[in-house]
Order: structure tokens, then C-alpha cells, then sequence
């Protein structure tokens, strides 16, 4: 067995030990005599994985008993369909555009009611987060929506925006679980848990009790309801019983690494190891504003498209894989997810500086 250091933006890293955890347990769930992935997910012992996964995440981000938490599935994506479905009752909410994730959502939102552009970093490639201090929410908006990490961009909000009395929404995909959060500043937060919670399939939502609506209009699925899903402790129906369980995995290793404070420390001092090489490098650059440079993407360049790709390439073979960015920004992006070691990050550095050195000359030329 060889694993490698994996820099993927999502599906991604996951601790080694709950990987092996997995594995132990896969063929007998501490003697159910079966593994989590064929049990009914209403019996005891699986009741029991689900509550505990929920119980552990609201002792991790302090969530407040008058917030919800649902497992769901569908993806992120499929919540830019259901917050404007569930929340917009005014038919209007302000979108925060500042990557490609919220342009979706906004686009996606724009289906049900009006979906207003308060402010996008469009003009630079959303290279930078724009400033929000006094935005033009409209009065009668429902809810203002930003994703606070945008895993493409590599930018991530250092503080929220003034959102003016007004409810917040946010998508955390990218940086759910890396450092402590204050949920009483949102009416819902969200994200798909396969960038830095666990295995792709599970959505979780936490959201303020008071907001989930009774009453929607006949059309919108039964599926497509926060209420369905709140009432029902997240079984209504099957819900991604296997996935759940790994998340709760995590949850329970992030408890032992000392919880968000201790994962926003780590993740500060691996963030840190590259961007400090970044931003001496003569060869490699980063592409996102010093402020808002996010801990979990970090994407850079050389400036030469053919030494980027020579760069993946011989890293790949050097075992620090997935480090092409993304095809609307190019380059590198390399994801140092909770689950990325120090050790990890340390020799990506190692290697790009070597790279460089190889490579003197084509940086004097480019
Ligand atoms: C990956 C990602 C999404 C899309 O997630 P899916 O689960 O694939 O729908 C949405 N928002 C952010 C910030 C992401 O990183």
C-alpha cells in the first residue's frame, strides 16, 4: 500500500484513521454482524450512528438547539434549489457573486424569484472578495447569500458581510469543519461534505428552526422541504446510511484533534507554509489577494501554461497528486484540507522549490 499526498479540490483527503476505521468496521458493525451499508437504517444500531453523527457536529460548531441539522442528498447543487424554494418568500434575495458556485446559485435561484447581484467579483476572475460593508440590499430581500469559500478562486471571507438585519445563507462546502463558527450569525448554512467532512453523497444543512417553513406552495416537492426532513430527523426516507456514518468518523477525529480551534491553528500553519513560499518564489505565483486568500484552495501559476503542465505532471509522479487547477482558472490549485498533513504541504514545497530552481531560467523569461 503507498498513499500519496492528495491536493484534490473534492472528493478529497479523508484522515487516514478513519479510513482504517472503515475498514475495520466494514464487515461487522461492532458485532451487528454486518457492515453499516447493508443495515435497515430504522433499526437500533443505525439510529444510534446518525444521532450521534449529529450530536457530535452540533458539540463541534456549537450549534444552538433552536437550529436544525439534516443530512440530505442531491449535492450542494441541489441547494441552490431548495433555499430560494423554502426561503424566498418575498420572491427576492441578494447574491454575493464571487466565484462560479455562487453564480450558480444565483442563476438557479433566479427561477423562482428575483435574484439580485449586490456585488461580484466578476471583473477580476474573482480574484479578491468585494467589499461588504454597505451593500445595496434591497429591504424586502428574503435572505442575503454568499459561499464563504470559494473553492475555485481560492478566496474565503475573513469576516461575514453586513447583511443589514437581514437573514444570511451561506455555503461552506470547501471550508465546513476548518476552523470554529459562530452559527447564530446565519440562518442557514450548507455544503456538500465531500470537500472537507467525508465520502460524496451527503448534504448537510443547519438551519434556524424558526425559518423552516410550514406552508409552501403545492408544487414543491415533498422531498424539496426543509420541514420533511427536520421533522423526520433526517429518515424520511433512506438516507445515505453509509456516508452518515463516515462523516460521524471524522466528526468524532476532529473531537480528538482538539476540535475547530485546534483545525483552524493546523490548517493556519499548512496555509501559511505555502503561501510564505508563494510569495518569495520567482517562478510560482499565487493568483488570489493577500486578504482574502483562503486556507483551504490555494491556487498559483507560473505564467507559462507549458511549465504549469510539466509542474502536475512531475509532481504526480513525485506522489503529490491533483494539483491541476481548475480549467476556468488554470495552473495549480493545491486543497489542504483538514485531513492534509503538515507533512504534506511541507513536501509540496520542497518539490516546487527544487522545480524551480531546475527551472531558473524559464522563470527569468517569463
Ligand atoms: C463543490 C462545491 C459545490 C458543488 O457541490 P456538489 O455537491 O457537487 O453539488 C458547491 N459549492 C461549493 C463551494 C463547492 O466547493
Amino acid at each position: 500500500m503507498s498513499r500519496v499526498y492528495n491536493f484534490s479540490a473534492g472528493p478529497a483527503v479523508l484522515p487516514e484513521a478513519v479510513l482504517k476505521q472503515c475498514a475495520a468496521d466494514m464487515l461487522d458493525y461492532k458485532g451487528s454482524g454486518m457492515s453499516v451499508m447493508e443495515m435497515s437504517h430504522r433499526g437500533k444500531v443505525y439510529d444510534a450512528i446518525i444521532k450521534e453523527a449529529e450530536q457530535d457536529l452540533r458539540d463541534l460548531m456549537g450549534i444552538p438547539d433552536d437550529y436544525a441539522v439534516m443530512f440530505l442528498q442531491g449535492g450542494a447543487s441541489t441547494q441552490f434549489a431548495m433555499i430560494p424554494m423554502n426561503l424566498m418568500k418575498n420572491h427576492k434575495a441578494a447574491f454575493i457573486v464571487t466565484g462560479q458556485w455562487a453564480k450558480k446559485a444565483c442563476a438557479e435561484a433566479s427561477k423562482y424569484g428575483e435574484a439580485v447581484v449586490v456585488a461580484s467579483s466578476a471583473d477580476k476572475t474573482f480574484s479578491y472578495l468585494p467589499d461588504c460593508t454597505d451593500l445595496p440590499i434591497p429591504e424586502d430581500a428574503d435572505y442575503v447569500y454568499i459561499c464563504e469559500n470559494n473553492t475555485i478562486y481560492g478566496t474565503e471571507y475573513k469576516t461575514l458581510p453586513n447583511t443589514k438585519g437581514h437573514i444570511l445563507v451561506a455555503d461552506i462546502s470547501s471550508n465546513f469543519l476548518s476552523r470554529p463558527v459562530d452559527v447564530t450569525k446565519y440562518g442557514l448554512l450548507y455544503g456538500g461534505v465531500q470537500k472537507n467532512v467525508g465520502p460524496a453523497g451527503v448534504t448537510i444543512v443547519i438551519m434556524r428552526k424558526d425559518l423552516i417553513p410550514d406552508e409552501l406552495p403545492e408544487q414543491v416537492p415533498t422531498m424539496l422541504r426543509y420541514k420533511t426532513h427536520a421533522d423526520a430527523g433526517s429518515l424520511y426516507n433512506t438516507p445515505p446510511c453509509w456516508n452518515i456514518y463516515v462523516c460521524g468518523l471524522v466528526f468524532k477525529w476532529l473531537k480528538e484533534q482538539g476540535g475547530l480551534e485546534a483545525m483552524a491553528k493546523h490548517n493556519e500553519e499548512k496555509a501559511k507554509i505555502l503561501y510564505d513560499f508563494l510569495d518569495q518564489s520567482k517562478l510560482f505565483k499565487g493568483t488570489v489577494v493577500k486578504e482574502d486568500r483562503s486556507l483551504m484552495n490555494v491556487p498559483f501559476v507560473t505564467g507559462n501554461e507549458d511549465l504549469d503542465k510539466l509542474f502536475v505532471k512531475e509532481a504526480e509522479a513525485a506522489g503529490l497528486v491533483s494539483l491541476k487547477g481548475h480549467r476556468s482558472v488554470g495552473g495549480m490549485r493545491a486543497s489542504l484540507y483538514n485531513a492534509m498533513p503538515k507533512e504534506g504541504v511541507e513536501a509540496l514545497v520542497a518539490f516546487m522549490k527544487k522545480f524551480e530552481e531546475e527551472h531558473a531560467e524559464d522563470a527569468n523569461n517569463a
